[in-house]
């Protein structure tokens, strides 16, 4: 059985299959053929600790075999010791309140309705959210998420929600248009193709929530839990959110998301007005306690800025690079030509998995336990599937533009 059987079409998630995966180690994953990846895609900045890592494995089979669901009628120890974790992460200090959800979609709709119990005490209805953003693919997230490819075709779409230009005087104008309950940024965008927002915007955009009585909401779902070699990547810029959404590597593949609320910000959810039935179940805490807690005893952050940078170096020196973007192993890479596509492909076929989420942007968001080896590898494989794509120097216009129309057509 391979991707493109009959029976992946019974999967209702549109888009193309590259393989079928059934088995990983490591950063290393397998197909049903036995070929093997190097995976430093990490099923999207998700596999924080590589496959079948022990500590995964031992927190899943343990809590499964102890308690692996109960009803938001009760608490568990686990769900209390991963609030706290968080809280103490995230430097809320006392105020700080945690809601566990299953993905990053959820857990920004609940920020979303933060958002709306917020503006409902003044008045206020409008959520700025930045050009390029993802937010997810509820109906909520997607209102905030401005592709049309993604969210057009399921207009109409949450109202009130007002597109922000990377650029500090959009930034400004939006807020003095008034009326504004919430802004919602990432800090760094990963599906937009590791986009850096302008210097000092997380701080403009403190200081005008501060003015206007509007929340600052964070979307770490890709940024967090350690990925840029920060527990939050908001730490690294000094500016306290009022909220912050996580998922992604949190559960290091087993599906998690939450929100952390500071100050004020805590207080405004109360009971009947939000819950999940599988939110922060005992099997997804426990995997979030043991993940986390294993990065910081191991002190992984040190090897995420270590081998991030390592990573920058290195790539720097490959045909096609002209620079990189992002922090610590959250990693866009960008091509002197619109050439991503074929990159990927190329390096598909050697062995490597990456992605290309814009024409010209190759991301990489290895496991945070990657070494010497697996760097090494990598810089090897996608050098070579870069040096497979660059167009030779051209010795006349004619032949290097048919040697590109060829690439084309083949791809
Ligand atoms: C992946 C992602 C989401 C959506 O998370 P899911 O777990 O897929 O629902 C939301 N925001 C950002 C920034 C993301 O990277």
């Amino acid at each position: 059985m391979t991707w493109n059987d009959d029976a992946s079409r019974d999967l209702m998630s549109l888009g193309g299959r590259l393989a079928l995966l059934t088995r990983g180690e490591g950063s290393w994953v397998w197909d049903a053929d036995g070929n093997r990846y190097l995976d430093f895609l990490g099923g999207i900045a998700v596999n924080c600790l590589g496959h079948a890592h022990p500590v995964f494995v031992e927190a899943v089979a343990s809590q499964a075999a102890t308690l692996s669901h109960v009803s938001n009628y009760f608490a568990t120890p686990g769900q209390l010791e991963i609030a706290a974790r968080l809280k103490r992460l995230a430097g809320t200090g006392e105020q700080g309140r945690v809601y566990l959800a299953n993905s990053g979609t959820e857990a920004n709709e609940t920020a979303i309705k933060l958002a709306r119990l917020h503006g409902g005490k003044t008045g206020r209805t409008k959520i700025l959210v930045m050009e390029g953003a993802f937010h997810g693919r509820t109906m909520g997230a997607l209102s905030l998420t401005p592709k049309a490819l993604y969210r057009d075709p399921f207009l109409p779409a949450v109202p009130d929600v007002v597109t922000v230009e990377h650029s500090l005087d959009s930034l400004e104008a939006a807020f003095a248009d008034g009326d504004v309950a919430a802004i919602m940024i990432e800090p760094i965008q990963g599906e937009a193709g590791v986009v850096e927002l302008p210097d000092g915007f997380l701080a403009r955009a403190r200081a005008l929530a501060d003015r206007h009585d509007a929340l600052l909401i964070l979307d770490e779902v890709q940024t967090g839990s350690g990925r840029t070699g920060e527990w939050f990547a908001f730490q690294r810029e000094g500016v306290i959110p009022d909220a912050v959404t996580l998922a992604k590597s949190i559960g290091a593949g087993f599906p998690l998301g939450a929100l952390i609320t500071f100050g004020s910000a805590s207080d405004l959810f109360y009971p009947g007005t939000h819950n999940s039935t599988f939110g922060g179940n005992p099997l997804a805490s426990a995997v979030a306690n043991a993940v986390l807690g294993f990065i910081e005893d191991e002190h992984l952050l040190d090897n995420v800025n270590a081998r991030g940078a390592e990573l920058r170096t290195g790539v720097a020196e490959l045909p096609l690079v002209t620079a990189t973007t992002g922090a610590g192993l959250l990693i866009g890479i960008r091509l002197s030509a619109p050439v991503a596509a074929e990159v990927r492909a190329e390096a598909h076929e050697r062995g490597l998995i990456i992605n290309a989420p814009t024409a010209d942007v190759i991301r990489i968001a290895p496991a945070y336990t990657i070494g010497d080896a697996e760097v090494h590898e990598f810089l090897e494989r996608f050098g070579e599937a870069l040096a497979a794509v660059a167009v030779p120097a051209p010795t006349s216009e004619i032949p290097a533009c048919a040697a590109l129309s060829e690439r084309m057509e083949t791809k």
